[in-house]
């Protein structure tokens, strides 16, 4: 099967935007991803899934935890920034959450610890074990078919 076929048929599965982020010596690195879902409730686990060719795939390993930041429909311009997709001006400001960096402004921000790591083909899926959470009350960003989208009201 064609590599574009796959991908466009992937594409049509609408998501949120989630921006991981990791800190090794001192030095947080954050890679944009849609490939996040929830995993289990007890214990509480999430997944991610990372690109054998990402920068993060060894901070990942080295830091041995991360955390996940949906974002919000305001934050299109992180998501790019975060994809490699627009040069970054400005130095992106995080905050912690039980000893994780996060962005201020997302939807949600979830704290974890890596308490597995699955290589599948050129992924590995790194199991998270959630240590912390904190909510917003925002609008979030969509990606839908390689384009970003809000959320329209009935
Ligand atoms: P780089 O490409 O080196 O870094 C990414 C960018 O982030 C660079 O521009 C860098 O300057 C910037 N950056 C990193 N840290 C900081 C910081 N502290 N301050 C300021 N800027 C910083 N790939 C996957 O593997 N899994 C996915 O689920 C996934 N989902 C995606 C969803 C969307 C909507 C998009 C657009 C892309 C997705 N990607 C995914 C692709 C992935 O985001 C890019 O390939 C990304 O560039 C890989 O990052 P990297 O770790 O290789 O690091």
């Amino acid at each position: 099967m064609d590599d574009r076929h796959f991908r466009n048929a992937m594409g049509k599965f609408a998501t949120g935007v989630t921006v991981v982020a990791v800190e090794v010596e001192g030095s947080v690195h954050g890679m944009t991803a849609n490939a996040f879902m929830s995993v289990s409730l007890s214990p509480k686990l999430v997944v991610v899934s990372i690109s054998e060719r990402a920068q993060m795939l060894e901070k990942m390993n080295q830091s041995g935890k991360f955390s996940v930041n949906i974002l919000s429909r305001s934050q299109q311009e992180l998501s790019m920034i975060f994809a490699g997709q627009q040069k970054n001006q400005q130095e992106v400001k995080f905050e912690r959450l039980s000893g994780v960096p996060v962005l201020a402004g997302a939807v949600a921000q979830i704290a974890c610890e890596i308490s597995a790591a699955h290589v599948e083909g050129d992924h590995t899926l790194f199991i998270g074990r959630v240590t912390d959470i904190h909510i917003e009350d925002f609008e979030p960003l969509i990606y839908f078919s390689g384009k970003y989208r809000a959320l329209a009201e009935e």
